[in-house]
């Protein structure tokens, strides 16, 4: 067969993200993942973009990956007032619902003709039926934990089984069947008022997925084996799409930007001896908060890695660490740790042996890229799904979370019980081999024959029936 022949014979497929990095970044892994599995992949890129980080990572992806084709697609004008919400993010994921019917034209314009459309799970409802009315088969992905995904599922009936005569009766606790139970203290916060876009969207979306072909997670069996032990059966039964875990996503070279300074002052402490503290990419913390966290890592004397947010979008993030920190909070920081306002190379420094412990949000991608670093954490859950994950870690014996604290945004923690928990996670054996432990799952799961690869080599045999 001749090289252009062989070409030929992959599977199209066609790659729809929504916007910031915790949306985009499995987008792109599973980019480089398909084109490394001989699949030819078209990303359809979104422009402006509403973070800065999102365009500098796309236009790497494109350099790294000259085969893969870049389809822009050009939303219509919109008015931010029309919709009932003030996150950026939120506000872009409904500009592109909003110009969806324009996706018609252009996935039939791509050629070779597309295989399947895998879209980002906050279009879903939207774009669905313009993959139906085209005949294209559509793939959601999910860009949360299984657990996340099962109580999106299940939300929508729940919900109509608890109204009455317009009002919702919610109970303090979600019995979802195949689940444990989920606290109402613990689903996102927005869904307890069904009327703004956060809620409605959320809804709409999973309405749409029992018509879907599919639902990829980026989540492996050992991670949630509770939930995904023989799920595709029961979904079958139950006349379900199939969940395609094929997580760990793996973190590429391109993703890497230049910004040595964190890896080089990580280079000259002990192993194991660093807590790494980062809330991902939009989580903000109000700036009280934040000096309560400094407060607390000074107080528990381990050495810490700190990355500091003040604002959602990265490009309002302008102040100082000296005018957010003080005088003072810097001077006691200087002898302990490394601070930053900067974006970092999260994987790199995962998997630096310098870290022994990370304090996260519970971030989706940040949960899993600690699991394949066998990183333990302590979950500070801030917003959305953050604690339904926060869940996952603890039971999957990957560390903890303080239920106590609540919500990022309902109280200020002071720095003396950050501190305790700080020392509680750095010297507990019991998470370092419990995290030992997943890392190895991990790794099993996307190596030769692990349940992660199995699943990847399904999907695509049935992207190349129809290619
Ligand atoms: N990230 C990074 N450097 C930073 C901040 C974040 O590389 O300074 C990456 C992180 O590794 C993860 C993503 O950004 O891949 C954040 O996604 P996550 O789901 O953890 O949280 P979100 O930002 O969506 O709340
Ligand atoms: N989500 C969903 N449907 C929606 C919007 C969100 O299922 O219409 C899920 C998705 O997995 C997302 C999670 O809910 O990751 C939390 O959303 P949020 O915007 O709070 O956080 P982000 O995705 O920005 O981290």
């Amino acid at each position: 067969m001749s090289t252009s022949d062989e070409l030929n014979s992959y599977p199209h497929v066609a790659i729809l993200p929504s916007s910031g990095m915790g949306h985009l970044m499995p987008f792109l892994r599973l980019a480089a993942t398909l084109v490394q599995h001989h699949c030819r992949v078209t990303l359809i890129t979104i422009y402006p973009t509403v973070s800065v980080a999102e365009s500098k990572v796309i236009s790497r992806l494109f350099s790294a990956f000259p085969q893969i084709t870049e389809k822009q697609f050009h939303l219509l004008p919109f008015d931010p007032t029309s919709a009932n919400s003030v996150d950026p993010f939120y506000l872009h994921w409904e500009a592109i619902r909003r110009s969806s019917h324009l996706l018609t034209p252009l996935l039939s314009s791509i050629s070779p003709s597309l295989s399947a459309l895998v879209l980002d799970v906050t279009l879903t409802s939207s774009v669905l039926p313009v993959t139906t009315n085209i005949g294209l088969p559509n793939y959601i992905m999910f860009t949360s934990s299984a657990r996340m995904c099962s109580f999106c599922e299940s939300f929508p009936p729940y919900v109509a089984s608890k109204t009455s005569s317009g009002s919702v009766q919610f109970d303090d606790v979600f019995e979802i069947p195949g689940l444990s139970p989920v606290p109402i203290s613990s689903i996102p916060p927005a869904l307890l008022n069904l009327n703004n876009l956060f809620s409605t969207t959320f809804i709409q979306n999973g309405q749409s997925f029992a018509k879907s072909s599919g639902i990829i997670i980026n989540s492996f069996e050992a991670l949630e084996a509770d939930i995904l032990h023989g799920v595709n059966g029961k979904r079958a039964a139950d006349g379900l799409p199939p969940f395609y875990c094929i997580g760990p996503l793996l973190p590429c070279e391109f993703e890497k930007i230049e910004c040595s300074a964190p890896v080089k002052w990580l280079d000259d402490q002990p192993g194991g001896s660093v807590v790494y503290v980062s809330f991902g990419s939009r989580s903000a913390l109000s700036s009280e908060q934040i000096k309560e966290l400094g407060d607390g890592l000074v107080r528990s004397g381990c050495r810490f890695l700190w990355v500091v947010k003040c604002k959602k979008v990265d490009k309002e993030d302008d102040e100082s660490l000296d005018n957010l920190l003080g005088h003072e909070l810097m001077e006691r920081i200087r002898n302990h740790g490394l601070v930053t306002k900067e974006w970092v190379n999260q994987q790199e420094i995962l998997g630096h042996r310098g870290v022994g412990g990370f304090v996260t949000h519970g971030g989706w991608n940040s949960l899993v890229e600690a699991a394949w670093d066998g990183v333990p954490m302590l979950v500070w859950p801030q917003a959305g799904d953050q604690k339904i994950n926060a869940e996952v870690i603890e039971r999957s014996g990957l560390g903890m979370w303080v239920k106590r604290w609540g919500w990022g945004t309902e109280q200020v923690v002071e720095g003396e019980d950050i501190g305790e928990r700080i020392k509680d996670l750095m010297g507990n054996d019991q998470w370092r081999v419990g995290a030992k432990n997943i890392r190895e799952e991990a790794r099993k799961a996307v190596g030769f024959g692990g349940s992660s690869e199995r699943m990847l080599e399904e999907l695509m045999e049935e992207w190349k029936k129809n290619s």
